[in-house]
């Protein structure tokens, strides 16, 4: 079994919605126990076109599915969410990105992990540090602190709403 981190954001539709079924999806999915799930963040988009917030949260796993797979399960729940590949970086129904799979390093054409850019994103960071602090890199958290983000709901308050 491994310990691995996926990030959950979406702007676009029935947030909430999407987000709590990307948590239900994980959960109810053979070979994954969801250990736990941050608090709920609003941040602003960054890159891509000008769009509305982003809501935000990580969510810590233990799994045997192989990192291909898992991102494969990803990928199923974000298109079970209605997920259309327009513009990079533009506003979707889900966005599922493996963070983390155990220590393990990986860049390969389809998934490289850890994720290349969450050292440098405060929404990810912010929650991950809720989750599990020994997981985040304090001088990274440090140089995101400008990044607006507010957390708007706590695990218990957004999953069952
Ligand atoms: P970003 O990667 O900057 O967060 P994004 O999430 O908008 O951007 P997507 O369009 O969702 O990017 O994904 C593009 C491709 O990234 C996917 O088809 C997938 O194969 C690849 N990919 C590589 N590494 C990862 C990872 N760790 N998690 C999710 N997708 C990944
Ligand atoms: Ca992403
Ligand atoms: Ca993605």
């Amino acid at each position: 079994m491994t310990t691995a981190v996926l990030g959950l954001g979406a702007n676009l539709g029935d947030v909430g919605t999407a987000l709590r079924g990307a948590v239900a999806g994980l959960a109810a999915a053979a070979q994954v126990e969801v250990l736990a799930v941050s608090g709920l963040w609003r941040t602003a988009a960054i890159g891509g076109p000008e769009q509305t917030d982003y809501l935000n949260a990580v969510v810590l796993i233990e799994t045997s599915l192989e990192p291909l797979a898992l991102l494969g399960l990803a990928q199923s729940l974000e298109q079970a969410a209605g997920r259309r590949r327009e513009v990079r970086w533009g506003p979707r129904t889900l966005d599922l990105d493996l963070l983390l799979y155990g220590t393990l390093r990986l860049d390969s054409a389809e998934l490289t992990v850890p994720h290349p850019r969450m050292g440098e994103r405060a929404f990810v960071l912010l929650p991950l540090a809720e989750l599990a602090p020994p997981l985040v890199d304090a001088q990274q958290l440090a140089a995101v602190a400008g990044q607006r983000m507010e957390c708007v709901a706590t695990a218990q308050q957004w999953l069952q709403n």
